[in-house]
Order: C-alpha cells, then sequence, then structure tokens
C-alpha cells in the first residue's frame, strides 16, 4: 500500500492510494485516478512523498471529514479491499473529533489550532462552506462501526 500526492488541473491537492506504482501507473493511463472535489480526471503526481507518516511533522492542512453518502460513487475506481484498508489507516492515523469537525477543521485552517489531521462528521452544507473557505476536506466511506470508536 502506497501513498501519493496527487494534483488535479484544478489545483487540488489529494492523496491517491495504490497497492504498488505499477498499480498507479496503470489506473492513471486509464483515467480512473479522478480528483475527488471536483472529479477532474487530468491528475498528476506531485513531486513530494506521502506526508502520513507517525511522528512526523505534518504540513498538510486538509482535515477528513466523513460523508457515507458521496464516499462509495468517489471511491468507486478502487477495489474494496484496498478501500477498507484506506479507511483503516486514515482512522488509525487521525483524531475522532466528532460533529465538532467544522469547528476544529476551521481552528486548524486559521492556525487558531495546531495542525493535526482529524476527522469528524458534518454536513452537506458544512462542507461546501468549509470548501468556500479554501479548506480541503474529503469524504470518506467510513463504516458505521469505525465512528465514533474511542481510542
Ligand atoms: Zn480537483
Amino acid at each position: 500500500m502506497i501513498v501519493f500526492n496527487l494534483g488535479c488541473e484544478n489545483s487540488h491537492c489529494f492523496e491517491g492510494w495504490f497497492a504498488s506504482n505499477e498499480d498507479f501507473e496503470q489506473q492513471l493511463g486509464r483515467k480512473l485516478v479522478t480528483c475527488p472535489l471536483c472529479g477532474n480526471a487530468g491528475v498528476v503526481r506531485l513531486p513530494h512523498a506521502s506526508h502520513i507518516r507517525t511522528g512526523g511533522k505534518d504540513r498538510e492542512r486538509a482535515p477528513s471529514a466523513t460523508s457515507t453518502e458521496a464516499a462509495s460513487q468517489q471511491y468507486a475506481n478502487v477495489g474494496s479491499e484496498i478501500l477498507a484498508r484506506l479507511v483503516e489507516h486514515i482512522v488509525e492515523n487521525t483524531e475522532d473529533v466528532g460533529s465538532a469537525f467544522p469547528e476544529e477543521a476551521r481552528k486548524i485552517h486559521y492556525h487558531e489550532l495546531p495542525d493535526r489531521r482529524i476527522r469528524g462528521t458534518a454536513s452537506r452544507e458544512e462542507v461546501a462552506a468549509l470548501k468556500d473557505e479554501g479548506i480541503e476536506v474529503v469524504a470518506l466511506p467510513i463504516p458505521a462501526h469505525r465512528l465514533g470508536k474511542a481510542h
């Protein structure tokens, strides 16, 4: 399982999860890799390696939101096994802030709180408002049994 930082023609940055470099090249070649924010298929790999690492300094300011509704279609090009592992990884590497997500995401964006990766729930309207403010939010199909789980 490897992570690439990807960008679309609309200057969105997001992460792509692939079984291998070959898998990535193959999916890219077949235009199966699309931007989760706008659906653009003109995706390119950005030069930086994954920022997801345990204990490392994290420049990323893209909190993850969970919205099971939009997600199933969004990740239709990802195998269910890979998707399950992706969700597992994100659940383990983000802090669950629940319904406080929009507020927390804003505070992080405006540097009122230190950078960290969070997940939580937000309504469609809240997600739209966050995006309007330039806060990148990614919807994930996190299964109900993994939501709100205390560590
Ligand atoms: Zn995009």
